[in-house]
Order: structure tokens, then C-alpha cells, then sequence
């Protein structure tokens, strides 16, 4: 696998490069299954692979949450070797930004539901550092998880209103065998907090498989109890909604995502199905 960790270099490694489809996964490291799986995804539908690496401080409100992210970047280089992965950009913050860099692109109210409105400016930091990842690697495809539903939702709509030439797939999310969505932040869990934390998979698929038995604001009502009732688990939001705009299903809604947050003990955690 080559790695690169500056601009120049990305830049220099692909202009001797015919022209080969692109893949490229962005992530903040600490990779597993789910991470892997988008590479795998990636290689299936290109001809080189790239996966980054870099937590982006842009995106996070929560300093701690920054400071604690956890970065094992050996045991991630032997994961992307193991898979075959092609290329790894992992720059450092100051190959990305200049001081004070200023950013701003209206998502409309993409911004402010759900994520939104609990991580206050979280998706202008995922647009800034996306559109310059997206600038650097220059991808013909790029992938991302179905986990941050609504974070697929936001880059759609940064390529549209930007015109970028990049394809985006969505690829399903992986989750461990008891139903808990793989993530970076899962080393955080205690046993405790891990065992809490089935709630909202279990959640998710009480809500798919009684779909039809009740009303959608029965649902969500019957959900939201379900979460707040496990001790250890402080509920965030749980939203039934429309898939293609994020805002409360009806009953005529057709494309239908189940999307809930929560705090196990101290990890904040997001999941999400889809239910019709
Ligand atoms: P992150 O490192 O958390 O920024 O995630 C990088 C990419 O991996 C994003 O596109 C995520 O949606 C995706 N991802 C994270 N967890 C999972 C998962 N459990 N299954 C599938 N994709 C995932």
C-alpha cells in the first residue's frame, strides 16, 4: 500500500496514473468491519482503491469528544495492508488548513434536523473536510456508510449544488452479531454501556417488523419509551421519517428510515434502519 500523507504527493502519484476509476473511502481511522466493508465495496467497482485518514477537528462540537478519538494508526495500516487497499492519504491538520479558515455552505434544513440539531455545526466541518479530500484525491466514486444516513444526505447535497464530478454509494451498515452498529466510538463502551446499548438495534427493528400494526406517531411514542426505559441509556432523539428529506413520515410516505441517538453512560451513539 503506498502512503501519503501530503497534497503534492496525492497530486504527483496520480498524474503518472492512466486513467484508472477511482475508488475512495474517507474515514477518521480507528477502522473496522464496517469501514472495511466500504473498501471492499470500493474495490469491486474500481480500479484503485484509496482510503484516508484524518480526524477532522472542523466537525466536532464536543472538544473531549475530539481529544479522546481514539487513533490507532498502526493496527490501521496493517487492516487497509490486509485488505489490499491501494492507497492511504493520512495528512496531518495542518496539511489540510490554514488558520482561521473560514466555510460555509447552505444545506438548507438538512442542517439543523436530527444530527443537526444536537451537533450545532457538525455538518459544515463533514462538507468543509469532504470537499477538500474530494479535491485532493479527485475520485471517481466515493463510499460511504448508511450508518451516518443523514451525513450521505449532506454530501449528496454538496456535490449537487458544487457540481463535483464524483459518483456517491451508499453501502449498508455492519453491525456485530448481536445487532449493535459497528463504530470507532464502540471502544469507548463499558461492558455495561455495551450490554445498554442493544436497546436502540433492538429499537430499530421492533419499529420495522410492527411497522404496519399501529400508527407512525404510535410507533415513535412506543420506541421512544422503549429507549428511555433502558437504564444507563439517556435518549437523544428517535425520528420515523421520510428517507429522501429527512422531515416525519405520513402514511403515504414511501421511502421510510427509522434514525435514533443516544448516550451509553458517556458515548454518544447513532443508528438508523430502514424500514419501507
Ligand atoms: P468514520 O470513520 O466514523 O468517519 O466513518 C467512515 C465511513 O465509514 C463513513 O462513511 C461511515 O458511514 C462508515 N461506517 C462507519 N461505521 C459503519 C458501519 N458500522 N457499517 C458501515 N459503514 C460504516
Amino acid at each position: 500500500m503506498k502512503i501519503f500523507t501530503t497534497k503534492k504527493e496525492i497530486a504527483q502519484y496520480f498524474t503518472h496514473k492512466e486513467n484508472k476509476i477511482v475508488g475512495f473511502v474517507p474515514t477518521m481511522g480507528a477502522l473496522h468491519q464496517g469501514h472495511l466493508s466500504l473498501i471492499k465495496q470500493a474495490q469491486q467497482n474500481s480500479a484503485e482503491v484509496a482510503c484516508s485518514i484524518f480526524v477532522n477537528p472542523t466537525q466536532f462540537n464536543d472538544p473531549k469528544d475530539l481529544e479522546k478519538y481514539p487513533r490507532p494508526i498502526a493496527a490501521d495500516i496493517a487492516m487497509l495492508e490486509q485488505v489490499n487497499c491501494d492507497i492511504l492519504f493520512n495528512p496531518t491538520v495542518n496539511e489540510i488548513y490554514d488558520d482561521n479558515e473560514k466555510w460555509h455552505l447552505n444545506i438548507g434544513d438538512l442542517e439543523h434536523l436530527l444530527e443537526g440539531e444536537f451537533r450545532p455545526g457538525h455538518y459544515q466541518g463533514v462538507t468543509q473536510v469532504v470537499y477538500k479530500l474530494f479535491s485532493i484525491v479527485k475520485p471517481d466514486v466515493a463510499f460511504f456508510g448508511q450508518k451516518d444516513y443523514q451525513q450521505f444526505m449532506v454530501i449528496s447535497k454538496m456535490v449537487e449544488l458544487l457540481n463535483m464530478p464524483v459518483k456517491l454509494v451508499m453501502c449498508p451498515i455492519q453491525r456485530e452479531s448481536d445487532g449493535l452498529a459497528m463504530s470507532s466510538r464502540n471502544i469507548h463502551l463499558t461492558p455495561a454501556d455495551r450490554s445498554n446499548a442493544l436497546i436502540l438495534s433492538k429499537t430499530l427493528n421492533w419499529v420495522k417488523y410492527n411497522f404496519n400494526a399501529d400508527d407512525i406517531p404510535a410507533l415513535k411514542q412506543q420506541a421512544e419509551l422503549m429507549i428511555s426505559n433502558q437504564p444507563g441509556i439517556e435518549l437523544e432523539y428517535l425520528e420515523i421519517v421520510d428517507g429522501k428529506t429527512l422531515h416525519p413520515a405520513t402514511a403515504n410516505t414511501k421511502s421510510i428510515v427509522a434514525l435514533v441517538a443516544a448516550r451509553a453512560g458517556k458515548t454518544r451513539l447513532i443508528d438508523n434502519m430502514l424500514i419501507a
